[in-house]
């Protein structure tokens, strides 16, 4: 007799299967099952011989559903179910049936394995895999933070390696050139009282004191600068009659004044306003200076006044050489200094302490300008009741 025909070889073939294998009737009661099956679900083979094939699974119409439609094509491949064994106890099985007909019965086949190790292994990794993930999220936040942090590291260090190569351009030009004027001054005065020629020393004691003055004043400028920064400057307020003040420095500004060059003010400001009147000087001063500097003989500057109830609004307007449009955006910061103006005398802090002193009297400085045309620079200032 050939091995195939041997009923006991077919059963220790069907013993010794890696799947445990179950066979039920129509009514779900257990007809067959190998001892793999017995040993995943921790019976006796006899045991699970009494059994029917719902109280080995969770969900009670596993089995009714594929009876009802074995054709479904979600049979076709296996699926995942939960087992409960004999402690009760669950356990994660892939599971795929078949359907088989023996004398013209129908009969329901489930080769099953238990995948609970594999699956929490799988769920181990995967927690691995979610904690890896949010690891590298958080790194990458952190990244990011650090790089944002060096990309404004670095724009400071550029602004601060600007500001030095400007403050050395200032200082060589600015600070050079009045000082070399003083030293060869002084050097012919030395050679004048060797000559007695008291008109010719006077006259370089004259100049070396407009220089040293215009020095002083530009240190002035630079410390005010700081204080500004560091907010150390408060404002002192007090009546300041504005076309007064106005016509001030206008009077002040004369001996800057070029050939034929006017200064039009028609004294619509007859107001009397509550404000450190210091301050107020060093704004207007510095913007009609710089008007009447960057515009040319024989042409008109025109201060306008406008009052309201809130504000003190200020233009002044020349026709000077104006601001190229690329260099407008920068024209208030330090040391800042248009293409167009290097060929007169200036610093680039004038502009900047203004922004500065408007900012502490809350107001807004704005202009507009178009090259070879000129610039107008308006001024709005709050109004300060004497009580706030
Ligand atoms: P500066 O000492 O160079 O005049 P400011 O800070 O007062 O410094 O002005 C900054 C720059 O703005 C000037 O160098 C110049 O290029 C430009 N500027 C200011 N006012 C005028 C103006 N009225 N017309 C043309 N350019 C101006």
């Amino acid at each position: 007799m050939l091995l195939k025909e041997k009923t006991a070889f077919y059963r220790v073939c069907f013993n010794s299967m890696q799947v445990g294998i179950l066979v039920c009737n129509k009514n779900k009661k257990i007809v067959l099952a190998n001892n793999p099956l017995a040993t995943i679900f921790n019976y006796s083979i006899d045991e699970i011989h009494d059994k029917y094939a719902d109280e080995l699974f969770l969900k009670k119409n596993l089995f009714d559903d594929f009876i009802k439609n074995p054709t479904n094509k979600k049979y076709k491949n296996s699926l995942e179910c939960i087992g409960i064994n004999k402690n009760g106890q669950k356990i994660i099985l892939e599971l795929s049936f078949g359907e088989m007909i023996y004398e013209n019965k129908f009969y329901y086949k489930a080769l099953i394995a238990d995948i609970t190790e594999r699956k929490k292994k799988e769920n181990e990794l995967n927690n691995i895999n979610v904690q890896l993930e949010k690891e590298v999220e958080l790194r990458n936040k952190e990244l990011e933070k650090v790089i944002e942090k060096l990309k404004i590291s670095l724009n400071k260090e550029k602004e601060l390696n600007r500001l030095k190569t400007n403050f050395i351009t200032l200082a060589s030009h600015e600070f050079k050139t009045p000082l070399s004027a003083i030293l060869s001054s002084s050097e012919l005065i030395v050679k004048y009282s060797d000559l007695n020629n008291t008109e010719k020393i006077n006259q370089h004691l004259h100049k070396i004191k407009t220089l040293i003055h215009h020095l002083n004043k530009m240190i002035d400028s630079l410390l005010t600068l700081e204080n500004i920064e560091s907010g150390e400057i408060t404002p002192i307020y007090s009546n300041v009659n504005l076309n007064d003040l106005i016509l001030e420095i206008i009077e002040n500004s004369k001996s800057l004044l070029f050939f034929k060059q006017k200064v039009i003010f028609d004294k619509t400001c007859n107001e009397t306003v509550y404000q450190d009147r210091k301050i107020l000087k060093i704004i207007i001063s510095n913007i009609l200076y710089n008007a009447i500097k960057y515009s040319k003989e024989d042409s008109d500057i025109n201060i306008f006044c406008k009052n309201t109830n809130d504000f003190i609004e200020l233009s002044i307007r020349d026709r000077g050489i104006g601001i190229p449009e690329q260099d407008q955006p920068l024209i208030f910061e330090r040391f800042f200094r248009a293409n167009n103006a290097s060929y007169l005398p200036g610093t680039g802090v004038g502009l900047n302490i203004v922004k500065g002193y408007i900012n502490l009297l809350k107001g807004n400085i704005s202009f507009k300008s178009t090259e070879n045309i000129g610039t107008v620079f308006c001024v709005r200032i709050p109004k300060v009741l004497k009580n706030e």
